[in-house]
């Protein structure tokens, strides 16, 4: 199994008895066939056991990574283990983005819709938003398409689906124009602007981050990025304070890091480059950290926040940095997005688990006001019954799971649990 043993963090192992990469779909369809569990890996990046299997796991990284662009509605077809870093530098060199990316593009596409990942904007859905057509082997090795046009509800349910319809061959992606970004960041920014005027503050670009470390009474750096049409455009004239935070000229708040180089600051570059915070140095490198979010309605972003801020004194020792974000509401069924538009509270924990797990549920029980929704791949404690009460068409999901896949060939301990668990 070597690198594909443990998940990127190293804290799950995964428990396959056997591993496959196929090269052709024909050899994909008949592992499916033949296998009585089956999940697929994408790039390891979940902190969970939501990939892990008892029987086949499959990586698609083998196949091939031919990339079709039909030019008329703009829409890109690939083949679903693609990473983000292989597919963007190739659209936008063709003149075209997607509309948003996580901290990283290290990802798999698939991996990323499956698990609902996200990037920050007031305006922005998550990634799985930009996907309109997939291509599945169901259960029993046949290839089924659905698509956003055709097949409305069924395909709504589809593309959130956590890995528990079927392994999905191709993924069609909805194109914008290439655009470029430019990212500036604000350092110290007092919570007392947070709690008075949120809003303004993640509206001010068309992708806002504020990292706070819950250490004093301010945010600790708030990263803006804005819309350029051009990378090779001088650079916007910015403010030199933002809601009495000044601005940190031509330079972030992390300085290095071990692990990661953090993208520049302060002139355009190209959509694909500085919508990520980062790139990981070496990908295959065990990670060093630990990961868990909660999307609580927009609604609810300041109360929340304030609660977590007064949580200080546990976050310390086991906290590196939080992340807030917002993501637009979306009718992805089992999307942390779905039918409300949310506010993601992200913790990178300190690689410590049995402190993080023992202080996860204290957390969420100060959230529990706010009907919490947790990353689905990110680590958390929440009762199964908790979470499914979360999604209004959890019901729907798990008929359409049944549709797909009668048997439960792509049922893990993970979809059990929180799909279809009770307790
Ligand atoms: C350093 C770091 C930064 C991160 N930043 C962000 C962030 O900014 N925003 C955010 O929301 N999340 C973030 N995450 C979480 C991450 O984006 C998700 O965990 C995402 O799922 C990772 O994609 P993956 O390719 O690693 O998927 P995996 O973890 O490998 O798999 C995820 C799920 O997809 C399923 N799957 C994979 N391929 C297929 C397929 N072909 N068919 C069917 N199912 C499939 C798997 O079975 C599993 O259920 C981060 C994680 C790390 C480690």
């Amino acid at each position: 199994m070597t690198t594909h043993h443990k998940n990127w963090a190293g804290n799950t192992a995964f428990n396959a008895a056997r591993f496959h990469q196929p090269t052709t779909i024909a050899d994909l369809q008949e592992v499916v066939h033949k296998a009585d569990k089956v999940r697929v890996i994408g790039s390891r990046h979940c902190f969970n056991d939501i990939a892990d299997t008892t029987g086949d796991l499959v990586s698609l990284n083998r196949l091939d990574n031919k990339i079709t662009i039909d030019h008329q509605r703009p829409v890109a077809t690939v083949n679903a283990g693609i990473t983000y870093r292989q597919l963007c530098p190739q659209l936008h060199a063709a003149g075209y983005a997607l509309h948003n990316m996580a901290s990283l593009d290290h990802i798999t596409v698939i991996g990323a819709c499956m698990s609902a990942t996200h990037g920050s904007g007031d305006a922005l859905g998550n990634l799985a938003t930009a996907v309109c057509g997939l291509e599945i082997i169901s259960a029993n090795g046949d290839l089924v398409t659905l698509t956003r046009d055709k097949d409305g509800d069924q395909f709504l349910g589809a593309v959130v689906a956590l890995g528990a319809l079927g392994v999905v061959t191709r993924v069609s992606l909805e194109l914008l124009p290439a655009y470029a970004i430019q990212q500036q960041v604000y350092q110290k920014l007092p919570m007392t602007h947070i709690y008075d005027s949120f809003d303004a503050i993640m509206a001010a670009g068309y992708s806002v981050s504020l990292f706070p470390t819950w250490q004093e009474d301010y945010i600790d750096s708030v990263w803006i990025k804005q819309q350029v049409a051009e990378e090779t455009e001088a650079p916007l004239a910015v403010p030199t304070t933002f809601f009495d935070a000044p601005l940190v000229p031509g330079g972030h708040t992390f300085g290095e890091a071990p692990d990661r180089h953090f993208t520049q600051m302060g002139t355009p570059g190209p959509w694909h480059e500085l919508l990520p915070h980062f790139c990981l140095k070496d990908a295959l490198q065990e990670g060093n950290e630990l990961q868990s979010e909660y999307f609580v309605a927009r609604r609810h972003a300041v109360d929340a926040i304030k609660v977590v801020a007064g949580l200080r004194q546990q976050l310390t020792p086991i906290l590196t940095i939080t992340e807030i974000r917002s993501v637009a509401a979306d009718e992805l069924w089992l999307s942390t997005a779905y039918g409300q538009d949310v506010v993601g509270i992200h913790f990178n924990w300190v690689k410590d688990w049995p402190a993080v797990q023992q202080f996860l549920p204290v957390l969420e029980e100060y959230l529990a006001p706010f009907a919490p929704r947790p990353h689905w791949g990110k680590l958390f404690a929440m009762a199964p019954a908790q979470v499914q009460t979360a999604y209004p068409r959890i019901a729907d999901f798990q008929a359409l799971a049944h549709h797909f896949d009668p048997e439960g060939k792509f049922r893990n301990a993970y979809v059990d649990r929180y799909i279809f668990g009770a307790a």
